[in-house]
């Protein structure tokens, strides 16, 4: 079974949440993923330094490779993880080490970045991306123990390490990360970073500090960056992010002040947009040629929403 939403469900329009694969929690024993490698139907995403290698076929792309093509681009088999089983069998992630200089002509590496914003797989895969690159990612940080300093081995699939100096466990972490729109009245808050592209104005984030509420660091987020002051704070919707490893958390925040006052070391920009301005930056006839993010972006799926309810 999977816990996945139905297609219908708003969730599914944000990329990275489309995943299908039955993760089998509960059935993860510490050889599960070198039992999977036995599976002839096995299927292997396969990453390296930031980057998922597709097969290009008649300009579609597909992420998956038999254990025999996973060798032949030298996968590394004892860091590979388990994502779960799906009706064709089980699903991996692990990296390899063949450059992207020597890859054959119908084979591409491409960075996580790219893949969603050009379109380049479904829902579904997308999601498999997150869960694959966040774990590679994890384990490849924690190679050793946080508590003695001894090296640790991997278990359960990639979903534990365990260092046999001290007996510790380590579990793969998720970072949350707050996202939101403040809104009040006929207007919502959005600012740019200098990294934006050009034209680029998006929701303010932030990452939940330890021992802080959802709501509090949407409140202190969008003081510290706009000085603006927010009371009710409403989830909409999340999104796993995989760089490297964190879960975007997209609320609506209803703003109790009104004067932005940014902080300039942070952002570039940041004032209210009207409803009316917002939805010509959607249609992309904004004037001065301002934007939001693109589809699949949590950022477009909470300032849409907004929009449409207006
Ligand atoms: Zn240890």
């Amino acid at each position: 079974m999977n816990f996945a939403p139905p297609e219908a469900q708003a969730e599914t329009q944000i990329a990275f949440t489309g995943n299908l694969i039955d993760p089998q929690s509960e059935h993860r024993t510490d050889d599960a993923a070198g039992k999977a490698l036995k599976d002839p139907v096995a299927r292997l995403m396969l990453v390296r330094e930031g980057r998922l290698c597709l097969k290009v076929e008649d300009g579609a792309f597909a992420p998956y490779f038999s254990m025999a093509e996973a060798d032949a681009l030298e996968a590394r088999f004892g860091d590979a993880v388990l994502l779960g089983r799906t009706a064709h069998g089980p699903v991996l992630a692990a990296p390899y080490d063949r450059e992207k200089e020597a890859l054959p002509d119908n084979l591409k590496a491409i960075d996580f970045r790219s893949v969603y914003i050009q379109g380049l797989l479904g829902g579904e895969d997308l999601g498999a991306l997150a869960q694959g690159a966040a774990l590679l990612s994890w384990h490849e940080s924690h190679r050793f123990c946080g508590r003695c300093g001894g090296e640790t081995v991997m278990r359960a699939g990639g979903y534990r390490r365990f260092c046999a100096a001290c007996g510790r466990e380590h579990f793969p972490r998720t970072d949350p990360v707050a996202i939101m729109l403040a809104v009040k009245g006929d207007e919502c808050l959005l600012g740019r970073s200098p990294h934006f592209a050009p034209g680029m104005y998006s929701c303010l984030a932030g990452f939940i500090e330890p021992g802080e509420t959802i709501e509090n660091a949407v409140r202190r987020e969008t003081f510290e960056e706009a000085g603006i002051r927010v009371g009710r704070v409403t989830y909409q919707a999340s999104q796993p992010w995989p760089f490297p490893y964190s879960l975007m958390i997209g609320c609506i925040a209803e703003a109790v002040s009104e004067k932005v006052d940014p902080d300039l070391s942070e952002l570039e920009g940041c004032r209210w947009f009207s409803r009316e301005e917002v939805h010509r930056m959607l249609a992309g006839t904004h004037e001065a040629g301002l934007m939001t993010p693109p589809k699949g972006a949590i950022a477009r799926h909470l300032i849409g929403g907004w929009v449409g309810r207006g």
